[in-house]
Parts: C-alpha cells; structure tokens; sequence
C-alpha cells in the first residue's frame, strides 16, 4: 500500500511545450510501426476478406498525421492523438470483425505510455488506466451484443491474429527499449554527476588535495574498519608564510601551496596520504606506522621541503615547514589526536619552526 501512496505523492515537473526526447522517439517509432502495420492490415482485407476496407488506410493517415503533430502538438495532445487512434481502430476491429479480431491489446501500448510519461500527475494516470480499463470491459459488453460484419475463416483468422500480435508485440518492445535505455541513461549520468560533485565537495580546488572532510572520513574508516591497527596523524604549517604573500604576492604564495602538494604527493611512496587542513596547514595520515616510523618519514619531507628550490617571476626563495605528528592511543576519539597532533605543531613552532615534533 505505501507504495502506491509514494506514487500517488510523486512530485512532477513541468513538461512546458518541449517534448523531452526519450517520449518523442517512443511517440514517433510507435506512429511509425503503427503505419507499417496499418498497410499490411490494408492488404489483408482485400486478400482475406474480399474487399477493400477503409478503416485501415484512415488509420495509416491518421498515424502519419500522429508523427507530424509529435513535432506540433505538446505531450498531453499527443497522448490523446495517439489513444484515440488506438481506441479507434481497436473499436472498428471489434465492430468489424468481432472480439476474436485479437487488436484489444493494443490498449496495452497506452498504459506503458501513460505510466512512463514522467510529466503526467499520478492522478491523471489513475484516471486514464480507470478509462482505459472501462473501455475495455464496455468494448467486451458490447462485441456480445453485436454481429460482426465480416466472418473470417479459420486461416484468415488465424493470419489475422498474428499480424495483430506481431503488430502489437514490435510496438511493446519497441516502447520498452526506448524507456528502459532512457531510465538506464537517466541513472547512470544521475550516478556520475553525484560522484562528481561528491569528489567536488571533496578536493580543494587550488591543490587538488582531498579537504579535511574527506581526510576525517577517510581516518574514520580506517578505524572502523582496521580497529586494531596503528596510524599516525600530522599536521604541518609552512613557517612565516604571510612573509611571502607580503613579500612577492598572494599569487606566489598560491604557486608555493601549489609546488608543496607537488612534494607531498612525490615522497608520499604509498606510507601517507595528505590533504589540505585549511590556510597554510596540511594533515599527513600515515597508516599502519608507529610515531617512531612516522617521525623518520616526516623528518625526511621536513628537510626535502627545506631543500626545495621555489622560483617565481624571477624571484628565487625557499620555504620551512613545522610538523606536529600524533599516534593512535586506541582510546581517544580522532578529535583528540588531531589537538595532540595541533600541540605539537604549535611547540615545534615556539622551538624555532622548520622541524618536526613527535
Ligand atoms: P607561522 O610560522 O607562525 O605559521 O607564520 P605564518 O606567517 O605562516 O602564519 P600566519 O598564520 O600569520 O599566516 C598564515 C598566512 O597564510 C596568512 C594567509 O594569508 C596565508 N594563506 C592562507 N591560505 C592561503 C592561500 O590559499 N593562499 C595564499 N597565498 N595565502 C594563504
Ligand atoms: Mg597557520
Ligand atoms: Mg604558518
């Protein structure tokens, strides 16, 4: 039940004048087979029947006229356009050649029209399944209560029947594939774009780098899901960086954020990732290592950012960083560590900056 009230509650969009493409190619592929099919009925009277009837060639005019007002016409008049050449043909079939004329299916094909139409209200689509279903019921009534004209006999009835359900079943499929691709392809770049904008929300846009709330997404996971396993955490701040934004510009302090991530991710060797914290401050989490190996490491890029030549616009510098590392005490919560990692940043810098504090 909750499922038919989610339906019933769907928001819908608006379908303006525009038809959305997916529903136009099912429109005009179901106009078009219904063209090929209404021929050879066309055919098929004058063979079978003993003359030539003009329903089916109204209907082949109708259809075409169905394919020239998908182009004309919004989605709500197409979709009267295209029941009322259904019903019509369906009740002239009935009329001529009674129930057993095999072409009641085709009021299928407007149930998976109405119900794939993502801009009909649900409401519309209760009343147009009710009418549809009424229709239906009243044609049976009815094809009961009345002879039909023509009397086919067994073979004719027979070659009749499939033409009709070979008609019918192209059309269906047809229909299918046109929604289903288009639900695929809906999903998949739905999926795609979420994935993009979740990497978007993610990265930092001038380094590249994850953000902080990718790195404590990524440390929350490996604690869940490596619970008994060591990590370290780091925190490094570049040492009297408004000196060089004062001194050369904001622009060379972006190329020296820049030129640093390229460092960081050179000598990361698979023992860190590193993200950037905020400002001038970068976060190292280096799993499965003790704060002795971590030390080591830190140590090395410490001096390797020290040794870093940095050149622009042909101003020749370089640069310090302090780094503050802090080991997983399997009992504080990351925040903890992470003001652990903090304090010792801040120490190393009140010990004269460009080294690292484990
Ligand atoms: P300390 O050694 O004590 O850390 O000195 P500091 O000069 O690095 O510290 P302070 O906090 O005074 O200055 C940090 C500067 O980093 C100030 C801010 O303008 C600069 N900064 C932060 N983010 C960016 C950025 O994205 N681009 C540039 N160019 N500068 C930034
Ligand atoms: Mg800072
Ligand atoms: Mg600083």
């Amino acid at each position: 039940m909750s499922f038919f009230m989610d339906f019933l509650h769907q928001k819908v969009p608006r379908a303006g004048r525009e038809i959305p493409a997916y529903y136009r190619r099912a429109l005009v592929i179901s106009d078009t087979i219904l063209i090929a099919y209404f021929v050879v009925c066309s055919a098929f009277f004058p063979l079978f029947a003993g003359q030539l009837q003009r329903a089916p060639l109204w209907a082949i005019v109708a259809a075409a006229a169905g394919l020239v007002a998908v182009r004309k016409l919004n989605l709500r008049m197409n979709m009267v356009c295209f029941t009322v050449l259904c019903a019509a043909w369906v009740f002239w079939n009935v009329y001529a050649l009674g129930w057993s004329s095999g072409t009641q299916h085709f009021l299928t094909l407007l149930l998976v029209l109405v119900f794939f139409n993502v801009y009909d209200k649900p409401v519309y689509k209760i009343i147009w399944f009710v009418a549809i279903l009424v229709f239906r019921i009243w044609l049976f009534s009815w094809s009961q209560q009345h002879t039909a004209v023509f009397h086919l006999d067994t073979s004719a009835n027979t070659i009749y029947q499939t033409i009709n359900t070979v008609g019918f079943f192209i059309i269906l499929a047809a229909l299918c594939i046109v929604f289903s691709t288009s639900i695929q392809d809906t999903e998949r770049q739905l999926r795609l774009r979420n994935q993009t904008l979740y990497k978007e929300a993610g990265t930092d846009p001038l380094t590249g780098l994850p953000n902080r709330r990718s790195m404590v997404e990524k440390i929350e996971k490996f604690r869940q899901d490596s619970s008994g396993e060591p990590f370290c955490i780091a925190i490094a701040d570049l040492d009297f960086f408004k000196n060089v934004n004062d001194t050369y510009g904001h622009n060379c302090g972006d190329y020296t954020l820049v030129k640093l991530t390229e460092l960081f991710t050179q000598h990361a060797g698979g023992h860190y990732s590193v993200c950037r914290w905020g400002g001038e401050e970068f976060c190292f989490f280096l799993p499965n290592l003790n704060i002795d190996e971590a030390g080591v490491i830190m140590n090395d890029l410490c001096f390797a950012v020290e040794r870093m030549k940095l050149s622009f616009e042909g101003h020749d510098f370089s640069i310090t960083i302090t780094i503050g590392v802090e080991e997983n005490d399997y009992s504080s919560p990351l925040e903890d560590l992470l003001k652990g990692a903090d304090t010792k940043l801040y120490m190393g810098k009140k010990r004269g900056r460009n080294q690292v504090v484990c």
